[in-house]
């Protein structure tokens, strides 16, 4: 059966059409035909971030184009769709109404099935997808991206129980404050770990927070941004208030380098250690990790020690399936095995639904 998949959550226009497993093998992982992706890169970057609503109007622009191309590289008519699948959480809500309308629209014309999943089961699923002779579940699933930094316990593809997160910024959101401090722009992550590269990761010591308790798998990464403005203030404590008007020095050469590869490396540990954490705790010996920032080679890398290491199963999707598109939608298939189909009326769901643990008081942010 051919599954159409739309992703609109945040600033990623996608659509991708998937051959699913016949009913006489539904252990067959879904195979991609086409997968499609409209960066909006271009349009968020003067502002520093993605603004929802640019976001919004531009799926508006690149929703059909996107959709016929992804038609035209698989080769399949309309006519042969056998259901839609779109992600209606989490996300903005302008963007998310844009795709999910657009997967209504379909769904009703064609009169095939409405299937909606979740953008972060999507994000681990890639991993499968990106390795179909590969057995991926049960796993411990870490997903980094811009929004979220999550572990969970994952007993099948749309069987995630939250085992803990983040208690302040997502590590893709630190990656890009991080590099608005460092004034590269946006998007910071790529930014970051090309500068990086050519940076001393042991200049400076950055915090690792929670690194130590084993049994805490949540994640704070405000303090190490914190830490990040400081130390490029060059001052070691809280800055003077009211601040020095005179402007900073300028830094220097090869001072940003190694800052940005001291901060990558802090952020990498901190998810690498927690991860191997995650694994030990739930006895599981399988980590599929997922979202934007496991794009980052550095990290990748790190992962792969780890793995090594503690004699760890480890799927992680190549970079283009990391970042948001609209091929890890093919979770949706297991959704119709359980014949969870969803009717005309639904809604999107901006917020997590499944929040993790409750947070613990923590510091303020800058
Ligand atoms: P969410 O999935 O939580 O809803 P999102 O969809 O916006 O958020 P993704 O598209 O999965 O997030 O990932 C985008 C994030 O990944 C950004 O924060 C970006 O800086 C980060 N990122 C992308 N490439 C890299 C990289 N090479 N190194 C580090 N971070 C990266
Ligand atoms: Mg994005
Ligand atoms: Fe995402």
């Amino acid at each position: 059966m051919r599954l159409l998949a739309i992703e609109t959550t945040c600033d990623e226009t996608g659509v991708a059409v998937l051959e699913g497993p016949s009913p006489e093998e539904p252990w067959r992982v879904p195979r991609i035909r086409s997968s499609v992706v409209a960066s909006q890169l271009d349009l968020h970057q003067r502002y520093g971030g993605v603004v929802p609503e640019i976001a919004a109007r531009a799926h508006v622009r690149q929703i059909l184009p996107v959709l016929r191309q992804a038609l035209r590289e698989s080769g399949v008519g309309l006519e042969e769709i056998g259901a839609v699948a779109v992600a209606t959480r989490p996300g903005l809500v302008g963007a998310l109404v844009v795709g999910l309308t657009v997967a209504k629209t379909l769904a009703w014309s064609l009169e095939v099935p409405l299937v909606e999943v979740d953008h972060l089961e999507g994000h681990l699923f890639a991993c499968q997808l990106a390795f179909p002779e590969r057995v991926a579940y049960p796993c411990v699933g870490l997903v980094v991206s811009g929004g979220h930094t999550s572990l969970y316990r994952c007993d099948g593809p749309i069987d995630a129980t939250p085992l803990g997160g983040t208690i302040d910024d997502a590590a893709g959101e630190a990656f890009d404050k991080v590099a608005s401090l460092l004034g590269l722009g946006y998007p910071g992550g790529p930014r970051i770990e090309a500068l990086a590269r050519s940076g001393n990761p042991r200049r400076f010591a950055l915090p690792r927070s929670f690194l130590k308790e084993e049994e805490r798998l949540e994640f704070s990464f405000s303090g190490l941004k914190t830490a990040v403005l400081y130390t490029l203030q060059g001052q070691p404590g809280p800055p003077s208030h009211p601040p020095e008007p005179s402007s900073p020095p300028p830094p220097e050469p090869g001072f940003l380098a190694d800052l940005a590869a001291s901060f990558q490396e802090a952020v990498v540990e901190v998810l690498v250690t927690k991860a191997a954490q995650a694994t030990r705790r739930t006895g599981l010996r399988r980590l599929a990790v997922g979202g934007g920032v496991a794009a980052n080679q550095r990290f990748r890398e790190a992962l792969e020690q780890m793995a090594t290491r503690e004699g760890i199963d480890l799927l992680i999707a190549p970079p283009a399936l990391c970042t948001d598109n609209a091929a890890m939608a093919g979770v949706a298939f297991a959704k119709l095995q359980r014949g969870l189909v969803a009717p005309l009326d639904i809604d999107v769901t901006p917020g997590l639904v499944r929040p993790s643990r409750p947070s613990p008081p923590h510091s303020s942010t800058p």
